[in-house]
């Protein structure tokens, strides 16, 4: 079982930010920024290759959810997910870095 599975499960401790039947946001065990929470399905995706166009809408109200009860729509924030070897993806399980409360660097 996927290390993101065993969170969902309880059986590794997080910092529940907020969740739903179908989605959980944890902060980041190694923060990149004042604000670094991950934001997963329950169910195990391995990654964006694999996720429905509807639980990916479903999941993009989550995390405006969230975006709306961390106040931070006014001053910005970032959303990634590194999909693959390439792309740096180091848990294969779909994830989205959602950055913020700082003045972030730029990367693109
Ligand atoms: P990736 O490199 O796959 O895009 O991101 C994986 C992220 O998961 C990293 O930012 C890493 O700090 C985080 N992470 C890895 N293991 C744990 C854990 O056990 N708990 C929490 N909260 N975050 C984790
Ligand atoms: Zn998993």
């Amino acid at each position: 079982m996927c290390i993101f599975c065993n969170i969902v499960d309880g059986k590794i401790p997080n910092q529940t930010v907020a969740q739903n039947e179908d989605f959980l946001a944890f902060n980041d065990i190694s923060p990149l920024a004042k604000i670094h929470i991950l934001i997963i399905p329950k169910k195990h995706i391995s990654s964006f290759n694999e996720v429905s166009p509807q639980t990916m809408a479903n999941m993009t109200t989550f995390i405006q959810e969230i975006v709306e009860k961390l106040d931070i729509k006014d001053n910005g924030y970032r959303l990634i997910t590194n999909i693959g070897k390439q792309g740096g993806q180091e848990v294969e399980h779909l994830h989205f870095h959602l950055l913020a409360g700082e003045q972030l660097g730029k990367i693109i």
